[in-house]
């Protein structure tokens, strides 16, 4: 039913990263404490803020920040031999540093630099929210290099990791066209695959078929994986997939304000004359849209219309 997938596209946002996460160091104190003396460190508030220069993130020295390796300082890993670290400031910067978030990071700055930074905020957000244990409510305590928190009561001593919710996001065809949904809550014109939360028990291809049968009423049959792409936003992971309806009739559910199937070319032409908004080139969204089109009606006419993917 379908072809090879598009290779030609660029890697999604955050994939790739140039960065060995070496985790057979996680445990090793001394390697830890002497990596962290010509290390270099990516500071993250609580608000997903991290502090910004000119053009490019404004990291330190590790030891510039602290003499010796803080006892909640993360070890992210090594580019080529320099250690990378994260660590969350102990109130957000505020006003007492220029900061950027992390969409805007990922419009503006270099594959390594906003991949790293959506790295460290996830694990630090994750050790926010991870400081008592779920199952017995004692404090749990730092390790594996910021991998991994142990409860302190010895009597429970649950190990807690840094968690992911697993998202699938599915572009529909019925033949020819694809099908866009629009949020209850959106702007208008803005149009977007769908997509929905995996739930306990769930494969992928089931959440996939009942995310879409919830919202837009269409039964989905074949369905391949296209590709995934972290999206710390705060702690997601969106798993692209490309699907067939076996009956492609719209009935809406509660949550989108309309749904359409669009030929390839209809899909362009409202593009062009703004009666269609896309999701932005930067989320996986757009890749399956664009995979999608280039494969009907070819690269340049999609280019032309819509922006190519930042380059690495
Ligand atoms: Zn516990």
């Amino acid at each position: 039913m379908y072809g090879e997938p598009v290779q030609a596209l660029a890697p999604n946002l955050f994939e790739s990263l140039d960065l060995e996460r070496a985790a057979e160091h996680r445990d090793d104190a001394d390697w830890l404490a002497q990596a962290w003396s010509r290390g270099r460190l990516i500071e993250v508030d609580f608000e997903g803020q991290t502090p910004v220069g000119a053009d490019a993130l404004d990291t330190c020295g590790a030891s510039e920040h602290a003499a010796s390796l803080p006892d909640d300082a993360c070890f992210l890993g090594l580019r080529g031999d320099e250690p990378w670290f994260a660590r969350a400031p102990a109130t957000p910067f505020g006003d007492r540093r220029s900061t950027i978030g992390l969409r805007e990071a990922a419009a503006r700055l270099d594959a390594f630099q906003s991949g790293l930074f959506a790295y460290a905020k996830a694990l630090l957000l994750w050790h926010s929210r991870a400081r008592f244990c779920g199952a017995c409510g004692a404090p749990t305590a730092f390790r594996r290099g910021g991998h991994m928190r142990l409860c302190t009561d010895t009597a429970c001593g649950l190990e807690h990791y840094p968690r992911t919710d697993s998202a699938v996001i599915v572009l529909v065809t019925d033949g020819r066209r694809g099908l866009l949904g629009r949020g209850a809550h959106w702007p208008e014109k803005r149009y977007s695959t769908l997509a929905g939360f995996i739930e306990p028990g769930e494969s992928l291809e089931d959440a996939l078929r009942r995310e879409v049968r919830e919202e837009s009423g269409v039964r989905v049959g074949a369905c391949r994986y296209d590709s995934s792409q972290p999206w710390p936003f705060p702690a997601s992971l969106m798993i692209g997939f490309r699907a067939e309806a076996v009956d492609p009739t719209i009935r809406l559910g509660e949550e989108l304000a309309d749904a359409r199937w669009w030929l390839p070319e209809e899909m362009l032409d409202a593009v062009r004359a703004g009666e269609l908004l896309v999701p932005p080139p930067i989320s996986l969204s757009f890749r399956l849209i664009e995979g999608w089109l280039i494969e009907h009606v070819g690269a340049p006419a999609v280019r032309a219309l819509v922006p190519p993917r930042r380059p690495r």
